[in-house]
């Protein structure tokens, strides 16, 4: 089985860099409609299997555009999906990034992530505010992990299973952390399939590139 990891679904703002972050809204449906009709199963991360045609769907950074283009779909089809969101900044947007990728991008507020869950859409982790894990000192990194789980536990009266590290930024005593938390799963964005993973910790993933063709997504589906 394979995780696929997506960042922005939606058209990208004009003069915005790292492109391949967007994949547009007819393509991401076509994708999906595909993977149904070839009767891939959309697991949860309690599904993942060595084998199997399963695809576990994840989206890094809960921008509001989920919420617009990929869950209608996610919806339509029953699918399983997982939003990582960096717990301190839901409402606001991708203050870590913003100058590099020259877009300012909305993330989603408590009500549009209370909805989600509502819906049955998984919340994870993605720290507090989308450091680098191992480049800070190991406590404020722990309080990263710990203290985002617990934000969006309480406000949010679900239980946080996921975790996923920003820019996959990972090392031994980071995924230690990771595990004392309490998290079952942490994605990684080391390529690779779930069979591939050293541990659920470091679960691989999948880039999906808004630059690939249906043809490109359905080939890593199948190899
Ligand atoms: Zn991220």
């Amino acid at each position: 089985m394979k995780v696929f990891m997506f960042h922005n679904v939606g058209e990208p703002p004009k003069n915005a860099r790292l492109k391949s972050l967007y994949v547009k809204p007819e393509k991401f449906k076509r994708w999906l409609n595909l993977l149904n009709r070839l009767n891939f199963r959309f697991v949860k991360p309690q599904e993942l299997e060595p084998t199997g045609k399963g695809v576990l769907l994840t989206f890094d950074d809960a921008y509001r555009d989920f919420l617009e283009n990929a869950f209608p779909v996610i919806k339509a089809l029953k699918a399983h999906a997982i939003v990582f969101v960096p717990a301190k900044l839901v409402g606001q947007f991708n203050r870590w990034d913003y100058r590099k990728v020259n877009a300012i991008k909305p993330i989603m507020n408590w009500e549009e992530l209370s909805f989600l869950v509502k819906e049955g859409v998984e919340i994870g982790s993605h720290t507090l505010t989308h450091p680098f894990l191992t480049k800070i000192p190991p406590p404020e990194a722990r309080r990263e992990i710990e203290d985002s789980k617990k934000l969006l536990e309480d406000k949010l009266g679900v239980e946080v299973k996921s975790f996923c590290y920003p820019y996959g930024d990972h090392n031994r005593e980071v995924v230690e952390m990771v595990k004392k938390a309490g998290y079952q799963y942490a994605f990684t964005t080391i390529k690779g399939t779930y069979a591939q993973s050293p541990s659920k910790w470091e679960i691989r993933r999948i880039y999906a590139s808004g630059y690939w063709t249906t043809l490109r997504f359905l080939w890593e589906c199948l190899k």
